[in-house]
């Protein structure tokens, strides 16, 4: 499944190849891969809706893909959106006014706002209720629609020339005034699409209630999420409330790095280690963005590459071989229901 940073990936090459676009029909070849559930728009509604807005911005919130929609014409408020300095960068052959303008302050080519001083801050609830609101205030107002996009196990977002070749398990199509597709691809049909009426996401619960962006927190509400809990490292890490967009391939990734323990107890983790975890996780997802990602099984990004991270593992899947460190045998167990490879010797 893929994870914040192939996510990421695919919402920066997305951006850069629709942002400014007016989508001309919409096909729904799949009627179950439109979810309905409110504030999403039926499926009548999202066949009648959609057809001759335009594409302002794509970012991603968590693993959730989002392309904000707005009326032919209308103006983009601001590229204040995780995946803004992709967004910004990659439309501007288009000379439209509609094109996302760049954030100042924003660190190039990582897309999140660096970590503020979060010392005033100590509570997970308050860290996570703040990352929450900044997502949804930051939407320009102008969106009519947010298309947002769960690519489940196998799904994908595939941008076609005109001429190209109809795609098996093409769910849905969307037409481009520029004569493409971007079609939703899924074999596996665990991914899903909802639209979402402008500015109403926080009333989609799942989007809600998700923790914050792990690389636009600071070490202390990083901390703070953890802190005096009593699950295991890895399953809270996994858990999309705490923070959000981290699975089984960064969650191993990062507690190697960090030399913790993916089974240890979280509230057996001293401060200085937690804040060691969040380095360990912002370095080891700024890498994998920087790779395009990791290519395991069925992903693949906009143009149908594969990213490079998965060259560089040092713990996920990697059990049974030596580890990188110290050349102990790397240990297979299992947390949260989840497959995970640790070095025993390294990892406390
Ligand atoms: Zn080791």
């Amino acid at each position: 499944m893929p994870e914040l940073p192939e996510v990421e990936t695919i919402a920066r090459e997305l951006c850069a190849g629709l942002c400014g676009r007016r989508i001309t029909a919409c096909a729904v070849n799949r009627p179950a891969s439109v979810e309905t559930g409110a504030p999403a728009l039926s499926r009548a509604a999202f066949k009648r809706e959609i057809p001759g807005l335009v594409v302002a911005k794509v970012w991603r919130r968590a693993k959730i893909l989002i392309m904000d929609l707005v009326a032919d014409g209308g103006e983009c408020a601001g590229a204040s959106t995780i995946s803004a300095p992709g967004c910004a960068s990659g439309n501007r052959d288009k000379g439209d006014v509609r094109r996302a303008r760049s954030v100042p302050g924003r660190e190039p080519g990582i897309g999140v706002t660096p970590p503020e001083d979060s010392s005033s801050k100590t509570a997970a609830a308050k860290a996570s209720s703040a990352a929450g609101k900044t997502s949804a205030a930051e939407a320009p107002s102008n969106v009519v629609l947010h298309l947002a996009v769960r690519l489940g196990m196998s799904g994908r977002l595939w941008l076609t020339a005109p001429d190209s070749a109809p795609e098996k398990h093409t769910h849905l199509a969307f037409d481009l005034d520029d004569g493409r597709r971007l079609l939703f691809i899924d074999p596996r049909t665990f991914g899903n699409v909802r639209a979402v009426p402008g500015g109403r996401l926080d009333a989609w619960d799942a989007f809600a209630a998700l923790g914050p962006e792990p690389l636009e927190i600071g070490p202390a509400e990083f901390a703070a999420c953890f802190a005096g809990r009593s699950g295991k490292m890895k399953a809270l890490l996994l858990d999309q409330h705490r923070v959000a967009g981290v699975g089984n391939i960064y969650a191993d990734e990062s507690l190697f790095r960090a030399g913790i323990r993916p089974e240890a107890r979280a509230d057996k983790i001293s401060e200085p280690r937690l804040r060691r975890l969040h380095a360990a996780l912002q370095e080891v997802l700024r890498e994998a963005i920087a790779e395009n990602g990791s290519s395991i099984r069925d992903y693949r990004d906009a143009h149908g590459d594969s990213g490079a991270f998965q060259n560089t593992f040092r713990a996920y899947g990697r059990a049974g071989q030596p580890c990188t460190v110290c050349g102990t045998k790397m240990t297979k167990a299992t947390v949260a229901g989840r497959t995970t490879s640790y070095c025993r010797k390294c990892q406390k």
